[in-house]
């Protein structure tokens, strides 16, 4: 029956006997045994009485089987539910409340915790899978006959849940589309240019969209091949890069990579394209990268709700410090966040984004979804510009904006400032509660080894290149900052650590 991806899948599917992946261990998986495993996953579920529409959460880690588990679980019609592992039993409990997931499943050394959680839900099926892709879901689907009959799925109907990292209230379900997915994925296999000759290095978690839908789904529909990683580990990467031809990685990745003594343009040679996204790449790793390399990283921008929205282009000039132009079939605004006044080009505001990658809406809140959504264009939280070549560049997120003294400032702009500064490895801008100014600008600042850096310095350095509002009240000090799975800074945990910072002066 009609599958609008898994049709697609299908139509972009190399010869049987080509690559989908192969492991670092040596374990190769072709096309034709994906058709045969992904049957048997989907065969697994519907044993398990998943219908088209039901849920089918997982909280694993990453695995060949759990690519399977996916395609399996599209093939039977039914909606992916990717949970990052590091959640507790108390997020799992509202994820699968929330979500009404008919099947869940975890990893066997947490099952006896999890179980309790997901038959409290009434969650009817509780299957395991471990890191090696074994388990009670692997057991039942290698049983399972090799051919499958897909359900119907069309364009609007969805394939995956995802919820987002929210920082504050509860998380949130994007709904994502059949239709989101592919034509998302076809839009990057375009601007990438991405072609069956095609390996990719895969070191990205798969509970998330990068990792998921950009990694995987561009793979599949571009009918290339990966080397599936468990986890990014720069030691194993490298050496990969001499039969690779792409990595899409987090900035914290090329960070890492940059601190090899081995990266170099020998090392590099038969790689074509190195693609970041999730978090700011910084201007100076954009710059060591290509003096290394002589490769200009390409840097892409979007986010769960929307897949991608923006790339730096494939020819053309990628300038560090942007996330480049609407990707075909995409439109990008950016609107005065008070008014909605469509803003011009060089002026900051709210990012919209309206296509056929902008998902359905938030799962069961649609007060949420009609506050982000209208006419089909998604407020991205994200504030940003589109400059005079069209370039779209990100100032940070709506909320990260600090107001002091009535003053709006950006913390990317004084971001910028202080990494220029010799020394400095990185740096946080936040506002934390103030008697007098509301926020007080503050500056967390990671400096290099033996730099000598103080307040004082940093303080002296940024005078007379910002307005004095702009000037942080305090800089402080932190051997790194912190930073989630996908390489975001997670400037709640750092105004959390610094909330009182203020509170006590005369
Ligand atoms: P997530 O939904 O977890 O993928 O997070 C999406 C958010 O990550 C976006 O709304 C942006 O704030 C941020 N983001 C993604 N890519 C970039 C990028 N290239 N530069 C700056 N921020 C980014």
């Amino acid at each position: 029956m009609p599958n609008h991806f898994i049709d697609l899948v299908r139509a972009h599917a190399p010869d049987a006997a080509r690559t989908f992946l192969e492991t670092p261990e040596g374990r190769v998986v072709s096309y034709g045994e994906l058709d045969r495993r992904s049957a048997q996953y989907a065969n697994a579920l519907a044993a398990r009485g998943v219908a088209p529409g039901d849920r089918v959460a997982l909280q694993v880690e990453k695995s060949v089987e759990a690519v399977f588990a996916f395609l399996g679980t599209l093939r039977a019609g039914a909606v992916f539910l990717p949970l990052n592992t590091a959640y507790t039993a108390p997020e799992i409990d509202y994820f699968l409340g929330d979500a009404e997931a008919t099947v869940f499943v975890c990893d066997p050394a947490r099952l006896g915790e999890l179980s309790a959680v997901a038959s409290a839900r009434k969650v009817p099926h509780v299957l395991t899978l471990d890191r090696e892709g074994a388990g009670t879901l692997a057991q039942v689907a290698d049983r399972a006959a090799t051919d499958f009959r897909d359900a119907a799925r069309g364009e609007d109907d969805l394939a995956a849940l995802l919820y987002t990292s929210g920082t504050t209230g509860r998380s949130k379900g994007a709904m994502l589309t059949h239709g989101n997915l592919a034509s998302n994925a076809l839009a990057l296999v375009e601007s990438w240019r991405f072609t069956s000759d095609d390996v990719l290095i895969h070191a990205l978690p798969i509970f998330h969209t990068h990792g998921l839908f950009v990694a995987i789904n561009l793979t599949l529909l571009a009918g290339s091949s990966m080397i599936f990683l468990p986890r990014f580990d720069p030691d194993q990467v490298l050496p990969l890069m001499a039969r690779a031809t792409v990595m899409m990685g987090v900035p914290t990745f090329y960070a890492r990579l940059l601190r090899q003594p081995n990266l170099s343009s020998a090392a590099t040679a038969h790689m074509r394209l190195f693609i970041s996204g999730s978090a700011p790449l910084l201007a100076d790793t954009h710059r060591e990268w290509e003096a290394r390399t002589d490769h200009a990283i390409l840097e892409r921008y979007g986010m769960t709700e929307t897949g991608m929205n923006t790339s730096n282009p494939y020819e053309g000039e990628r300038i560090a410090g942007t996330v480049g132009f609407p990707l075909p079939g995409i439109r990008v605004r950016v609107v005065d966040p008070q008014s909605g006044a469509g803003l011009q080009s060089g002026e900051i505001g709210m990012i919209e984004v309206k296509g056929p990658n902008v998902f359905a809406g938030y799962w069961r809140m649609p007060e949420k979804t009609a506050s982000e959504l209208h006419d089909g264009w998604f407020v991205t939280g994200d504030l940003g510009l589109v400059d005079a070549r069209g370039y779209v560049q990100i100032v940070g997120r709506g909320k990260d904006l600090v107001i002091t003294g009535g003053y709006n400032v950006y913390p990317k702009e004084i971001e910028s400032e202080i990494d220029a500064l010799p020394g400095v490895v990185e740096s946080a801008v936040i506002g934390l509660p103030h008697a007098d100014f509301g926020e007080a600008v503050t500056a967390v600042v990671v400096a290099r080894e033996g730099a000598g850096l103080d307040e004082k310095a940093v303080l002296a350095a940024l005078n007379g290149r910002l307005a004095r509002y702009k000037l942080p009240k305090r800089v402080l000090f932190l051997d790194d900052l912190p930073r989630n799975t996908m390489g975001k800074v997670q400037k709640n945990r750092l105004r959390e650590t610094y909330g009182t910072l203020y509170r006590d002066l005369p």
